[in-house]
């Protein structure tokens, strides 16, 4: 039996929420697992107050001593890996291994990366530029009280981008997780509560409307970081516009393009999208999931990408074989399987094997052959679904990948360099791999453009993201 802290932190203290119940739930079965009440908006309010005072003092922390706080809190995920990992698989649905193995990790080398870019933050300038009289001094300082908004697909790994460079620059955060998936980020509060001053890291769980809104748009905030999606996107910067205006962070949805062209290594190609387009039963926004293909290996790739996804394996996340679970929720389930019922209904060729588990909010993978202007082209699914589209003219497959509203995520396959790069060079996507599909390195940034939002996550750019400029002149 997995024991499941449901209190949220708030000024370094564990406190019952007094508002609304969200219920957890086990999507590999369909069923609750816990019931988690809601922060009540006096303890939204108490959270942020509490993040206020505490920011005054945390950032005038040095950075070794920040970085030492940092380091700590690393070494605390790794110790206790099994235990987080089993929530976030039991609460996400995520294949138990893959949880251990990869994610945690990932969510302890974030918190272990910025404690050693916050030491090594690019110098402030200092330099005489009216007179020698004159000296002008830039510092980097943190911001404030920021506001962090986080979805359910890596609840983990989601938190950790924001909560590690926010803090390690010296601000003070109050989080929210998905009202979904709030169970890990929960489980983690006691390490901040070990290891930090009060206040830096508060946790408020409830749902975007009610909860999220107030968090936003409280007085005291001064920047909101999301992560979700498009509409929540346009909420933010409602929020943001109030009568305190407010910095914004955005990493919205994706949908991203493969461009195949006819001298692509095609068994590469398949064996990184098994991984790139599934992972997480495609629920990322970065997942490779649509495939404009050049007509010479159009046939070639369909074969081939037919085979691949009749030999995934998915099911319950405990197992040691799977490479995906369910997706997230019931509601989830519905949205995907209607996106591939329309596409049927609209004579898209649609390969799509049968669910084999009896409960739990599971998709069959599905490979989706249809026309550009399709629904499940142009739209986020985000479920274990690749759509396949043909083209004669590279720059066919360029004008299709740039007119899409989203900006995240794509890659280019070809064996030529220098068309692979001028290909990636054309796309407006924050994130363009050449040969390769949704690699994350935690030193290099990772954002997007257009609705896919602004800001990045990961690399020193986004310890620079959370913080401000200020010139000082020494007269
Ligand atoms: P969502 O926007 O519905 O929810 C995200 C978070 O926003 C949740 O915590 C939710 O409670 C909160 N929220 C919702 N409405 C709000 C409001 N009015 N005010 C304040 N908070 C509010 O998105 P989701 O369904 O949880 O996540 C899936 C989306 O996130 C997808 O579109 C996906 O592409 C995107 N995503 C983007 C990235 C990225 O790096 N760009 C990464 C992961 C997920």
């Amino acid at each position: 039996m997995i024991a499941f802290d449901t209190r949220l932190l708030i000024g370094g203290e564990s406190v019952a929420g007094q508002g609304a119940i969200e219920t957890a739930y086990d999507p590999a079965r369909g069923t609750a697992i816990a019931d988690v009440a809601s922060a009540s908006p006096e303890q939204i309010d108490a959270a942020v107050q509490a993040a206020n005072t505490a920011y005054k003092s945390w950032s005038r922390f040095t950075p070794r001593e920040r970085s030492k706080a940092l380091l700590a809190i690393a070494d605390a995920i790794e110790s206790r890996v099994a235990n987080l990992a089993a929530i976030e698989s039991r609460n996400a649905g995520k294949p138990l291994r893959f949880v251990e193995a990869g994610e945690l990790a990932n969510v302890a080398d974030v918190f272990r990366f910025f404690a050693t870019a916050v030491r090594n933050m690019p110098a402030p300038a200092a330099g005489n530029y009216r007179s020698s009289r004159h000296t002008s001094l830039i510092r980097r300082d943190p911001i404030g009280v920021i506001a962090q908004i986080a979805p359910w697909n890596y609840p983990l790994l989601m938190a950790a981008w924001k909560i590690a460079p926010a803090i390690a620059a010296g601000n003070a955060v109050v989080i929210k997780p998905s009202e979904m998936t709030p169970l890990s980020l929960l489980a983690l509060g006691e390490i901040f509560t070990d290891i930090l001053p009060p206040g830096v890291v508060n946790i408020v769980c409830g749902n975007g409307p009610d909860v999220g809104r107030q968090l936003i748009s409280h007085d005291l905030v001064r920047m909101i970081s999301l992560t979700g999606d498009i509409r929540t996107g346009r909420a933010v910067l409602e929020a943001a516009a109030g009568p305190m205006i407010k910095r914004t962070h955005l990493e919205l949805g994706g949908k991203a393009p493969v461009i195949v062209c006819n001298d692509a290594d095609l068994d590469k190609l398949v064996e990184t999208l098994r991984e790139a387009s599934f992972y997480n039963a495609g629920q990322d926004c970065t997942a490779a999931c649509r495939i404009f293909v050049q007509s010479g290996v159009a046939q070639a790739l369909t074969d081939k990408l037919e085979t691949m996804v009749g030999q995934l394996v998915y099911g319950q996340p405990g197992r040691t074989d799977v490479e995906f679970g369910p997706v997230i929720s019931a509601r989830q389930q519905e949205r995907v399987t209607g996106f591939v019922e329309r596409a049927r209904a609209a004579g898209a060729d649609v390969m799509q094997r049968s669910v084999t588990e009896a409960a739990g909010f599971f998709v069959a993978p599905a490979l989706v052959v249809a026309p550009i202007e399709a629904e499940i082209v142009q739209k986020e699914v985000f479920g274990p679904v690749v759509s396949l589209t043909r083209f004669d003219e590279v720059q066919t497959a360029i004008d299709w990948a740039n007119a899409s509203e989203y900006g995240l995520g794509s890659s280019v396959w070809s064996a030529r360099t220098d068309t692979a790069i001028e290909i990636a060079n054309a796309l407006e996507y924050g994130v363009t791999w050449i040969n390769t599909h949704g690699v994350m390195a935690t030193e290099m940034p990772h954002g997007g453009m257009k609705n896919s939002g602004y800001g990045s996550d990961l690399s020193m750019q986004s310890l620079i993201d959370y913080t401000q400029i200020r010139h000082l002149m020494l007269g």
